[in-house]
């Protein structure tokens, strides 16, 4: 590992004058189950680490207008909370699916939202596109893992649960800039390798993800979240869905899907969103819905497996929140 300063922020100001200082050369750490991860393999090389400590962003409030969460909140934390747990089951579902419990106790929702990729090129030695080389590894290698729906020229896919679950239940991100504060909606948060193969987000050098925001959940509507993996133990999605769903007397009135594990970002499934609103659900209807998931789907050599699994999970999601 390369040699750092670490530094510690106790507010959102003080990280954001230490953020500035650095001029680039600085990595935010919050719980540091991924950057240190990335840090001893060597792929994050940053000249400071500035350790946010800061009390105020770690919170769970709601009242009226919904739920707000800081950034700095442990997932254990969502994933126990009663509230959570009864209105955004999805979000919860996802929290608690994450790794393992101490990483559920250490890692926070905002390192959730702004970890780096899983592709094993990626984390091992090889200086593939998203590094800066000229090719992506996996395109001919071993791809197992990597995206079905919107790759190219990376295929990796996204590691986040809490983020498709999210973008189903219509969060939005608070960021603290030395400009002031900006909200953006979650679904415009993430980047695609076609905009930008170097990040995965829109934050600034100078700039942190400081809440999750949330809506007060559609009246009458369930969510879920439906994670498959290849370990019962910790371990990343090879495919996810996250469903939010209104039934009035057996009939949709309106869903959002929302995959994870299968495209380079949280990917909206808007066909099957549209195949079922004001529709009957039955198991037919379930499974057109699966189908018209992966629409347009482009499997690399190893993983056309995940079109059938993706297709199972959004059925059984659809079915089980009617
Ligand atoms: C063994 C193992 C298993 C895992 N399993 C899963 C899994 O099943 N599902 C899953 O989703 N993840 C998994 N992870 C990834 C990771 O542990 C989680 O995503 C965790 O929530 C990251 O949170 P953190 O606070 O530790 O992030 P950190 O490691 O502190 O940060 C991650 C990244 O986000 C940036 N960052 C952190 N906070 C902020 C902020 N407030 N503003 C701006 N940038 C920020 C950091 O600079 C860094 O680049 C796993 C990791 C390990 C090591
Ligand atoms: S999928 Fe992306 S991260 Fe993985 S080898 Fe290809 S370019 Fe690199």
């Amino acid at each position: 590992m390369k040699n750092f300063r670490y530094q510690k922020a106790s507010t959102v100001k003080e990280a954001l004058a230490q953020l500035k200082a650095a001029g680039g050369a600085a990595k935010l750490m919050a719980g540091g189950t991924d950057l240190l991860g990335e840090m001893k393999d060597g792929i994050a090389r940053p000249e400071r680490v500035i350790h946010l400590r800061i009390p105020q962003l770690n919170h769970i409030q709601a009242d009226s207008k919904g739920l707000r969460i800081g950034a700095l909140t442990p997932l254990s934390q969502v994933a126990a909370h009663p509230q959570i747990k009864e209105g955004y089951t999805a979000l919860a579902q996802a929290a608690e699916e994450m790794g393992s419990p101490q990483l559920r106790h250490i890692g926070t929702l905002g390192g959730n939202l702004c970890q780096r990729p899983r592709c094993w090129y990626y984390r091992g030695e090889f200086p593939c596109l998203k590094k800066g080389g000229e090719s992506c590894y996996a395109v001919a290698g071993q791809n197992k893992y990597h995206a079905i729906l919107g790759g190219g020229p990376c295929f990796m896919v996204h590691p986040s649960d809490t983020a498709p679950a999210l973008i189903a239940l219509g969060a939005s991100v608070k960021i603290a800039s030395p400009r002031g504060e900006r909200v953006v909606p979650l679904e415009q948060f993430f980047i695609s390798p076609r905009q930008d193969g170097s990040r995965e987000h829109i934050l600034q050098p100078d700039e942190l993800l400081a809440e999750v925001q949330l809506p007060p959940p559609p009246e009458g509507s369930r969510s879920l979240y439906l994670k498959a993996r290849e370990r019962r133990c910790w371990d990343f999605a090879l495919a996810s869905v996250a469903l939010v769903q209104t039934v009035k007397g057996g009939a949709c009135q309106g869903a959002r899907v929302v995959l994870g594990g299968v495209a380079p970002i949280p990917y909206r499934a808007l066909k099957a969103e549209g195949v079922l609103k004001g529709k009957r659900i039955d198991e037919a209807l379930a499974t057109q819905a699966g189908q018209l998931a992966v629409f347009g789907a482009r499997p690399l050599s190893q993983n056309s497996y995940k079109e059938e699994l993706t297709r199972t999970l959004v059925r059984r999601a659809v079915l089980a929140t009617t």
